[in-house]
């Protein structure tokens, strides 16, 4: 009798212990990265080699052209990409992409620079579709962050600040859409949301690495509509519109396991709800996963991550870049939010 309770309570041990390994297994790989396997900031597009980059495509693309919209606090250009073969026609859709509000949330940027490169070639493919589509890019509002060329103290982050989230003056710029107090905001509000008559928007950002739905996968990516109350509701079902659009040419990839952001965050002071509510611009937030520097190492994300993340952004951008074209962005089925999971915190900062 004694035996047997033995063994039961060593099976059962075993069982546990293999249960607890199953549910723990991404955490435990979160938590364990090496800093020589977190994301490589060599491996990213440096300010100034996508400002060679962006004047490159201006000069040879007929139907691209490249604006300087402002400077930052310290003076680098902040550039908007404007892709289409008629802009002054505004029969056809204007879609808008911002990126890097947040300098610590780079692969967006890389993805935009990709979308750009696959738009500034001439087929005929191309071609029809600037025939059809207005395109706006805001690639990396916060150049000073991604440069980690900052005035305040990042010695807490822990990749002292190789990249950094806030601007030059240490101001998150996403919680300046009704101050303008920085020039970054300022730029973008002054030279291109009251230039351009726009029909959708997507904010791209990052969340952090260490994110997962119930079934303990890794989020890939996460997504959200306005929440401000002055948001209409035609201009909310539509912001729905482009995430749908989203999730289907997403949602089919081996590495996508998407996941509604839940933010409480209703103030008009962010992207996501400043551009619905103060210029009727449906506009959906995305957060792709991890950070390139963050508080604790789980945030940040892993370099082997980095291409399905450029990846999954550049196809993010493409589908609402045709679905505007060929305005089956109009009938996409918003229904897929109601489905879309809830995603939470797998791992804290216990043993950092
Ligand atoms: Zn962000």
């Amino acid at each position: 009798m004694m035996r047997k309770t033995k063994e039961t309570g060593i099976v059962t041990v075993l069982f546990l212990f293999l249960l607890a390994t199953a549910s723990l297994s991404e955490s435990v790989m979160a938590h364990g990265k090496e800093d020589s396997e977190l994301l490589k900031i060599e491996s990213l597009t440096g300010h100034k080699e996508m400002a060679s980059f962006l004047e490159d495509v201006d000069r040879k693309a007929e139907h691209i052209s490249v604006e300087v919209i402002g400077e930052s606090v310290k003076g680098r250009e902040l550039h908007l990409v404007k892709v289409g073969n008629d802009l002054e026609d505004t029969n056809k859709p204007t879609v808008l992409f911002l990126t890097q509000q947040h300098g610590n949330e780079p692969l967006v940027t890389e993805s935009a620079l990709e979308v750009i490169s696959q738009l500034s070639n001439d087929s005929n493919e191309v071609s029809n579709l600037m025939d059809q589509v207005n395109i706006l890019i805001v690639p990396r509002l916060n150049p000073d962050g991604a440069e980690g060329d900052v005035d305040w103290d990042t010695s807490n982050l822990y990749r002292n600040g190789v990249q950094t989230r806030n601007n030059a003056n240490g101001i998150n710029i996403n919680r300046t859409h009704n101050s303008l107090s920085q020039p970054e905001s300022r730029a973008l509000h002054e030279n291109v949301l009251q230039q351009y008559d726009i029909d959708y928007a997507i904010d791209f950002h990052h969340q952090i690495a260490n994110r997962a739905t119930d079934d303990g996968e890794l989020v890939s990516g996460a997504m959200l509509y306005p929440t401000n109350d002055d948001v209409t509701e035609e201009v909310l079902e539509n912001s729905k519109k482009i995430g749908a659009v989203l999730y289907e040419a997403i949602e089919p990839k081996d590495y996508s396991n998407l996941a509604y952001y839940d933010s409480d965050n209703t103030y008009t002071s962010i992207a996501r709800n400043n551009l619905a509510a103060n210029y009727g611009i449906p506009t959906l937030l995305y957060e792709g996963r991890g950070l390139s520097d963050s508080l604790n190492k789980v945030s940040i994300l892993e370099q082997k991550y980095s291409d399905v993340q450029i990846e999954q952004a550049v196809e993010a951008m493409m589908a609402v870049i045709e679905a505007a074209a060929d305005d089956s962005i109009e009938t996409a089925d918003t229904s897929i939010w109601e489905s879309l999971p809830e995603q939470h915190t797998i791992e804290s900062t216990e043993c950092e």
